[in-house]
């Protein structure tokens, strides 16, 4: 009985070792894709800068309160809805280059979602304050939790209920992102600013990005799995 015991908990390990090293040699491989489609696509030239393209962007789509900044760094771009700004890297704000041509479009279509209160991304920010608050506090709620399950496991299960905060957020991210590379896809399109020859870079540029959000929301649900288990499987 209680080989059989010690044999499940070891089993169940193994299988969330194997889990979580799958996880983060996926992870590794999706992030070094895209670093290396961004650095290919960043040599492919085009008529117009990332801030240029972001104007033009904004303005064909009748926005004219959101304001186009420099931030420094890399793939460090964002759309700000606080501050309505479309915050472009450096190397994607000056460069006139397919990769930075989809980064700006895509960040743009953040602003686009924002201003026709696209459901997702209202949820997504409203999100953002309990998302922040369950970060600061679950490491330590859920190591605690862990070491205290046999005398207090309403602990564990109060940091549970912090991570899947942070997996729905994960979640909800996932339509928000695919949904602004569709909307900047289109209209690279439609404008011309892209061509038959090279729309197939801008779109693998975005797709590598969006490949980035789904191993992240995938290895935060198999974490929140793993302290269900965990909670589960207790001997009380
Ligand atoms: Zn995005």
């Amino acid at each position: 009985m209680f080989l059989t015991a010690a044999y499940t908990t070891v089993g169940y390990d193994f299988t969330y070792i194997f889990l979580f090293l799958g996880i983060a040699i996926v992870s590794y491989i999706v992030q070094a894709n895209l670093k290396r489609k961004f650095e290919q696509y960043s040599k492919m030239p085009i008529g117009m800068t990332g801030r240029d393209i972001a104007i033009k962007m904004l303005h064909d789509n009748g926005i004219y309160d959101v304001k186009v900044t420099s931030t420094p760094g890399m793939l460090t771009d964002h759309y700000n809805p606080a501050t309505k700004t479309v915050n472009l890297s450096e190397g994607v704000y000056n460069s006139a280059s397919i990769a930075a041509a989809a980064v700006a479009a895509h960040e743009c279509g953040h602003a686009l979602q924002h201003a026709m209160a696209y459901a997702p991304l209202k949820m997504r920010s409203a999100l953002v304050p309990i998302v922040q608050f369950s970060s600061s506090i679950m490491s330590w709620v859920l190591l605690i939790g862990i070491i205290t399950i046999q005398s207090m496991p309403q602990l564990l299960l109060a940091g549970i209920i912090l991570f899947a905060t942070t997996t729905l957020f994960s979640f909800i991210t996932l339509p928000v992102e695919i949904d602004a590379s569709r909307r900047a896809l289109t209209w690279l399109q439609i404008t011309g600013i892209t061509n038959s020859q090279n729309h197939k870079y801008a779109t693998a540029a975005l797709r590598s990005a969006a490949y980035t959000y789904v191993v992240a929301a995938l290895s935060s649900l198999a974490t929140l799995l793993y302290y269900v288990m965990i909670y589960l499987n207790r001997r009380d």
